[in-house]
């Protein structure tokens, strides 16, 4: 009987169906025909799936020219048509992905998918050309015109490397005035007509940022000798701990250097795009000769194309880039060094499948790569604390002071419980001396930044009368609705829910006692208000920098530059301004709420409160003159704000750490989280119930599993949501218990499975 695959398989594949959840951990295995080599791991390919053969995208894991053995009278399939060759991952990414995909218990499909950006398998920015060359068999017999033999000897004189070449050089070469001499070659059969497509890259050239010191301090010194004595071939991790403006970034520049004199490459990593444009600067200034690779979302798709196939096409030097920078198409003995900054940066956590963390994602690669990583922040994360003060698995290298030229800020903690005035409603967005300071900076020049990590212009819409209680909830999730306005200085608009983005009309009076509504606390978009209204600065002089203003990336860039050149004044934002802004003339930092992270109910409440603190003070004083941050707070009394106000990050950690290893948190233990969601509560309940019930029955030693409950936030977008928490003393124990459960649980849109999360909401 003659199958559905009639061509003999020449060899055989072992492929990851891309949308499969299952896990199939060795893949399924198919035929390989003759017309479709040279096939390589990384590939993408299309292959029949199930019984009706329908067409699916997968991802080549291995090739053997071993036939698989088939049960009895089970055909194998073959391979349909595989991508174009340009759509490939290095196979060093394929072992990358099949760790990725155990530790954080995520499909092999879909963790190869997240590695290739959208714009590469599109072939967004390709460009099809015509070239021409000498025809195999030029048909005889033609008159060939003086001009025409011209064409053909220039082509014949040129080495074969060259050709096929672009019609349009070939005309200048032989001297061409018109191409009609080549048209007309074509045309009789002696030249050859040649489509290539390709992408067109092209280096980013930016303004240049060459500074460099002329003497490092005792304190740099010390860390570079330190971490270069390790740039040896081999994997080693090195946490370099320096507050704020110390000079990490000088570091890895020396570092970058050393490591890629003798060729390969420099992978760096930073939080996100507003870090960039200022580190990529200082890169391009400082290795002028090199080429740099810059990937991130924020570029057109065609620039995403055209910098990952520069990588790919092993042309760049160093590479710098987001989360996803990681998955640089690089081979491993490509890359000499890899360093993460601001590594307690929490968007390096992907929030959906697969759920991975670009820091500890990095550290693996190093240590596939056998590769140094320098992990930098002037607040680790307890994680790379813990890693290199208790279990000393990376070094630990501190820079104590700021750099010289910088001074450190004076910072001041206002407590805002004694802000109230008297016969008003609530508390003042500003207090006297922040309002003070902000007048007493902008007098001499200076530039302002506010932080204030909330969107919108009040996060609460409520009654106002006092016995009532009602507040505006969102239909959808168990959240407040945000009060936003439609323009800063205007009254009008609406409200929305941050977290399914549902927008509502403002009730005109309370839905319960008729009585009227009012809003309650600050966004940004009230504090923009207060300045414009109540300290009288200039719309022009003030900028807004949150999700709402920079949904382009461009524009952020663009607000950037003007608050650069000192056109804006005050820069006003969410916790994007915490992150590495470096502008010497910012003299003053207000923190407008340093408590909006302090209460959550998460383990991490603390860290991240003494993160946010510590770095957006770290902003100021980057210039001459003095600089003062101020510290708006509700609960001074607080260890993260009395600690980061002092930025005393050692006694922080220790403390944090006594309590994680009292509460048996990680970093002191590993934890999974798995989060169950239906459109029932009862369903959803039951569920977690039997899901909790089969982890029980698995258990381990030290595995310490938590009693299915509603998540804090119990409901989002009409899913009711439960979780359970699973820790266990040690990664490997951990994934001990996970491999456990895989045998009988799958992820799925009702269960999601978060390995080392960072969010406990
Ligand atoms: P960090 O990354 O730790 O915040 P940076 O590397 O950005 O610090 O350094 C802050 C500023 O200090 C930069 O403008 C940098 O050029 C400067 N700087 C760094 N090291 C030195 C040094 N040894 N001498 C003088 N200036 C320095
Ligand atoms: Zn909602
Ligand atoms: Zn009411």
């Amino acid at each position: 009987m003659a199958g559905l695959f009639d061509e003999p398989s020449v060899q055989f594949a072992k492929v990851a169906v891309e949308r499969g959840v299952d896990n199939f951990p060795d893949g399924l295995t198919y035929g390989i025909p003759q017309r479709l080599l040279p096939l390589h791991v990384g590939q993408l390919v299309t292959v029949p799936l199930g019984r009706g053969n329908t067409p699916t995208q997968a991802w080549v894991l291995k090739i053997s020219n071993e036939p698989p053995n088939l049960a009895q009278g089970k055909e194998l399939k073959q391979i349909y048509e595989k991508e174009r060759d340009m759509v490939n991952l290095p196979s060093d990414l394929i072992d990358l992905a099949t760790w990725m995909s155990h530790y954080y218990f995520a499909p092999i499909g879909p963790t190869l998918a997240t590695m290739l950006p959208g714009p590469v398998r599109c072939g967004t920015g390709l460009v099809t050309k015509q070239l021409v060359d000498l025809a195999e068999n030029p048909a005889t017999e033609v008159r060939i015109t003086p001009k025409q033999q011209g064409v053909l000897d220039t082509l014949a004189a040129m080495p074969k490397s060259e050709r096929p070449v672009e019609p349009a050089k070939l005309m200048k070469l032989a001297n061409l005035g018109s191409k009609s001499p080549i048209d007309r070659l074509i045309k009789h059969g002696q030249l050859s007509c040649h489509r290539v497509t390709r992408i067109e890259a092209t280096w980013f050239k930016q303004s240049l940022d060459a500074t460099k010191p002329e003497q490092l301090t005792d304190e740099q010194s010390l860390a570079l000798d330190a971490i270069g004595d390790e740039l040896h071939d081999g994997y080693s991790s090195h946490l370099l701990f320096g507050v704020t403006g110390s000079g990490k970034t000088e570091i890895y520049i020396r570092l970058i250097e050393k490591a890629i004199a003798k060729g390969g490459v420099a992978l760096v990593l930073v939080p996100e795009i507003s870090l960039t444009p200022q580190t990529a600067a200082r890169l391009m200034g400082r290795f002028p000769e090199k080429r740099i690779a810059i990937l991130h979302s924020a570029l057109t798709r065609s620039q995403r194309h055209q910098q990952w196939s520069l990588v790919a096409e092993g042309k760049a030097d160093i590479v710098l880039g987001a989360r996803s920078a990681v998955f640089a198409p690089l081979q491993n003995d490509q890359i000499r060094i890899i360093i993460v900054d601001e590594e307690h940066d929490h968007s390096f956590k992907q929030d959906n499948a697969p759920r991975y963390h670009g820091r500890d994602v990095a550290i693996r690669r190093a240590w596939m790569a056998k590769c140094p990583i320098i992990l930098g922040s002037a607040t680790p994360s307890m994680e790379s604390w813990w890693n290199a003060t208790r279990r000393k698995i990376s070094t630990l290298n501190k820079l104590t002071t700021r750099a010289p030229g910088l001074v450190a800020p004076t910072i001041e903690v206002v407590d805002m419980r004694k802000e109230r005035v008297h016969g008003e409603v609530g508390y003042p967005i500003l207090s006297t001396r922040l309002k003070t300071a902000i007048h007493q900076t902008l007098a001499t020049q200076g530039q302002v930044l506010l932080l204030l990590n909330r969107r919108g212009f009040a996060p609460w819409i409520a009654c106002a009368s006092r016995t009532c209680g009602w507040m505006m909830k969102c239909e959808h999730c168990d959240t407040s609705m945000v009060y936003h306005r439609k323009k800063p200085l205007e009254q009008a608009g609406y409200v929305r829910c941050h977290h399914c983005c549902t927008e509502q009309r403002v009730p005109k009076q309370c839905p319960d006692c008729s009585k009227k509504v009012i809003q309650l606390g600050a966004g940004t978009q009230r504090v923009e208000a207060t300045l414009r209204e109540s300290l009288q600065i200039p719309s022009e002089k003030i900028a807004r920098l949150d999700a709402d203003t920079t949904r382009k990336a461009s524009d952020l860039l663009a607000m950037l530059d003007r608050f650069g050149s000192g056109e804006i004044q005050v820069l006003l934002g969410t916790q994007m301004i915490a992150k590495g802004l470096d502008f010497p003339n910012v003299r003053l930092v207000g923190i407008i709420d340093a408590d909006t992270a302090i209460n959550l109910p998460d383990f991490r409440a603390s860290e991240r409160t003494y993160q946010l603190v510590s770095q957006v003070c770290g902003r100021c004083g980057r210039g001459e003159g003095e600089a003062t941050a101020i510290i708006q707070t509700f609960s001074p009394e607080a260890p993260a704000i009395i600690l980061a106000s002092k930025t005393d990050y050692e006694t922080f950690a220790m403390d944090e750490l006594q309590f994680r290893q009292q509460a048996l948190v990680p970093p002191v233990t590993r934890m999974a989280r798995f989060i169950l969601k239906d459109h029932s509560f009862d369903l959803a309940a039951g569920r977690a119930k039997s899901l909790e019930d089969r982890l029980r029955s698995i258990g381990g030693e030290g595995i310490a599993i938590s009693e299915a409950a509603p998540c804090v936030l119990p409901r989002l977008a009409d899913r009711f949501r439960f979780d359970i928490t699973v820790t266990a003393p040690t990664s490997k124990a951990l994934q001990e218990f996970l491999s456990a459960v895989r045998k009988n649980v799958t992820p799925s849109r009702v269960i999601t499975i978060d390995v080392d999360p960072i969010s406990m909401l």
